[in-house]
C-alpha cells in the first residue's frame, strides 16, 4: 500500500494483528488518528516500510477481520461523533468490537463498511435498529394482537384499532428508517390503542349478557362452512351485516343454525309456560321434538321453521303460546312406539290393521273383503290435525283397496307384510300364532 488513511490506521492500531509486527505498531503508533502518507512511508524504518507496502493490505484485512458488528445502537442525540472518521453531528451510532482484544469504536452507518462485513450494511444497520426498538418498546407485540372476545366487536371499533395498530407498524418503520428516531409516534400510538382495547373491553362487558348479541362462535362457525353449501351463501349478508353490528335483528335469528346461537334460542321455547298445549324436548343426541301434553305424541319439528314463525316473539322477549299454527311445520314422528300411540289414540283407531314404515304403508279395514292401503306419510300428514283416521279415509276417494285373500298372499311371502306393526287385528286377515 501506498498510503493509510485515518480508518484504515485506526482498525490496524486496535487490532491483534499488529502486535506480530513490534516495529510496525511503534512507526504507526506516531499516526493514531491522523493517517499515514507516502511521504511518512518513505521515512519509515526499513522493515515498516516493507511491511506497508507489501503486506499492508493483507495485514488490514486480518485487522478487520478481529472486529464485529454488535448491534448496540445509540440514537438519542443528534451530535454524535464517529470514533473511526470524526465525523460530528451524527444522529446515530453503532459499536463494533475486537473480539480478540475488545476494543471498540461506536462509529457512524457509513463507517460500518470500513470493517469489510459480508453482510451489507443496511441489512446490520436495520437489524441493530430493529433489536433497538424491541428493547425499548416490548409491548409492540401485544399491542399488535388482536384478543379473542367471547361476542363480535361492532366494525367501528375493531376498524379503528385496526388503523391504529397500522400506525403503530408505520410507526416502527420510521424509526428504523430514521436510525433511531420518532420513538414518538409509537407512543402517542401506543395510548390510542390502549384506550380502543379499553373502550372494546368496555363494551364486552355491557353486551355480553345481552340476549341478541352476537357470539363469536356463530362468525368461527360460518368461516368453516363449505363454500359450496347453500346455506354458506344464503347467509353471507347477514353474517357480514353482524360483524359491521354485532347484534341480530329479529329476521336473523333462524337461518344462523350454529350449535350455541340455536341453544340459546331452543332454551327459550323450552321456558315457554306451562299453559301450551305443546312441549318443546331434547333426546339424548340434542335433537328437539315437540310432544303434546295431553297424549304425549311426539312431532318432528323443522327449527328453521320454528324460529322463523315465532321470530318476533322470542325477539322481544314476550311470553306467548304455541298454538295450532304450530302444526304447519310439525310432522308426527315416525318412531315405531310414537305411531302406535297416535294410532291407538286417533279417532277410528278400531279401523287401522297395520302399517310398515320402511314401505310407507298404512292399512285401514275398508269392508268384508277389502283394506285401503294407504300412504303412511300422506295420511299423517292430515291425522296430525285432524286425529282421526275417518275423516281421512273418506275424503280419500282415491285411496287404493286392496283384496283381503291377496293381502294374505302378500303375508305369506313377503317378509315386510310379516313384520308389519298390526293395531288391530281385522276379520279375513290371517294371523300367524304368536
Ligand atoms: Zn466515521
Amino acid at each position: 500500500m501506498e498510503r493509510l488513511n485515518r480508518k484504515e490506521t485506526n482498525i490496524i492500531l486496535h487490532s491483534e494483528e499488529v502486535s506480530k509486527y513490534p516495529e510496525l505498531l511503534i512507526f504507526m503508533g506516531q499516526f493514531r488518528d491522523k493517517g499515514i502518507k507516502k511521504n511518512d512511508i518513505s521515512s519509515a524504518d526499513e522493515k515498516s516500510k516493507e511491511y506497508i507496502s507489501e503486506f499492508g493490505g493483507a495485514i488490514l484485512n486480518n485487522a478487520r477481520h478481529e472486529y464485529n458488528f454488535t448491534n448496540e445502537v445509540k440514537s438519542d442525540r443528534d451530535d454524535y461523533q464517529c470514533q473511526l472518521c470524526n465525523q460530528k453531528n451524527l444522529k446515530s451510532l453503532y459499536l463494533i468490537e475486537n473480539m480478540k482484544n475488545e476494543s471498540k469504536f461506536w462509529v457512524g452507518s457509513s463507517c460500518i463498511k470500513e470493517f469489510g462485513f459480508e453482510k451489507k450494511t443496511t441489512d446490520l444497520v436495520n437489524v441493530a435498529l430493529e433489536m433497538k426498538f424491541n428493547k425499548e418498546f416490548p409491548q409492540y407485540n401485544k399491542l399488535l394482537n388482536i384478543e379473542r372476545h367471547p361476542i363480535v366487536i361492532p366494525n367501528t371499533l375493531i376498524s379503528r384499532l385496526k388503523k391504529t395498530q397500522e400506525l403503530l407498524k408505520q410507526g416502527k418503520k420510521e424509526f428504523i428508517k430514521s436510525k433511531g428516531k420518532n420513538m414518538e409516534n409509537c407512543l402517542i400510538n401506543e395510548s390510542k390503542i390502549e384506550n380502543i382495547k379499553k373502550e372494546i373491553q368496555e363494551y364486552v362487558e355491557k353486551n355480553i349478557n345481552n340476549d341478541w348479541v352476537v357470539n363469536t362462535e356463530v362468525i368461527e362457525w360460518y368461516e368453516l362452512l363449505d363454500k359450496k353449501t347453500k346455506l354458506k351463501r344464503s347467509i353471507g349478508k347477514i353474517i357480514a351485516r353482524l360483524k359491521e353490528d354485532g347484534h341480530f335483528k329479529s329476521d336473523e335469528l333462524h337461518p344462523i343454525t350454529e350449535k350455541n346461537h340455536r341453544f340459546k334460542i331452543r332454551e327459550k321455547f323450552r321456558r315457554l309456560s306451562n299453559s301450551n298445549e305443546y312441549n318443546f324436548i331434547l333426546d339424548d343426541s340434542n335433537n328437539m321434538y315437540v310432544r303434546s301434553k295431553v297424549k304425549r305424541i311426539v312431532f318432528d319439528i323443522d327449527e328453521t321453521a320454528l324460529y322463523a314463525l315465532y321470530a318476533d316473539k322470542i325477539y322481544s322477549n314476550e311470553k306467548f303460546e304455541i298454538e295450532s299454527e304450530l302444526l304447519k311445520i310439525i310432522e308426527i314422528n315416525k318412531s315405531i312406539d310414537n305411531l302406535e300411540k297416535f294410532f291407538k289414540e286417533c279417532k277410528g283407531a278400531y279401523h287401522i290393521e297395520s302399517f310398515i314404515v320402511s314401505d310407507n304403508k298404512l292399512f285401514v279395514d275398508a269392508d268384508e273383503n277389502y283394506l285401503y292401503e294407504l300412504d303412511l306419510k300422506k295420511t299423517l300428514s292430515v291425522m296430525k290435525s285432524t286425529n282421526s283416521i275417518i275423516s281421512f279415509r273418506n275424503s280419500n276417494k282415491t285411496s287404493k283397496k286392496f283384496k283381503k285373500d291377496k293381502f294374505n298372499d302378500y303375508v305369506d311371502s313377503l317378509n315386510t307384510y310379516r313384520s308389519r306393526i298390526i293395531i288391530n287385528k281385522q276379520k279375513g286377515i290371517k294371523y300367524g300364532k304368536a
